[in-house]
């Protein structure tokens, strides 16, 4: 069965400025917001890739999409994409707590700065 996926970008911001980035046309691009995240959990998505920007540098805006979702009752699968800045023990062990599960880490920003 075909699952039903979102990914959201939960900030534009990044701490790197890759030239492959197509994040820089913020024009195409909402700010994250409360209503998104509830607006989101009220979809009931199989699946929700979070990513930026780079999303570790928007944790609470993380936590409240967990959290909206939780309260829909429903409980979609959730990915981080990060650049890996950031990405500490403490950090990997919250999200962990929050119910993310996966990171796909990339490094790309890294190596073509
Ligand atoms: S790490 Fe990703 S979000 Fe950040 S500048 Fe590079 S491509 Fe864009």
């Amino acid at each position: 069965m075909k699952k039903n996926k979102c990914r959201v970008a939960v900030t534009l911001k990044c701490q790197l400025d890759c030239k492959c980035c197509y994040m820089k046309d913020e024009a195409c691009v909402e700010i994250f917001k409360l209503a998104t995240a509830q607006e989101i959990a009220e979809k009931k998505y199989d699946e929700i890739a979070i990513a930026g920007g780079e999303a570790l540098l928007a944790l609470p805006d993380i936590n409240d999409l967990i959290m909206e979702c939780e309260h829909t009752g429903h409980k979609p699968s959730f990915y981080l994409y990060t650049n890996g800045i950031g990405l500490e023990e403490d950090v990997v062990i919250t999200l962990r707590s929050w119910g993310l599960d996966g990171v796909d880490y990339f490094d790309h920003g890294l190596a073509f700065p």
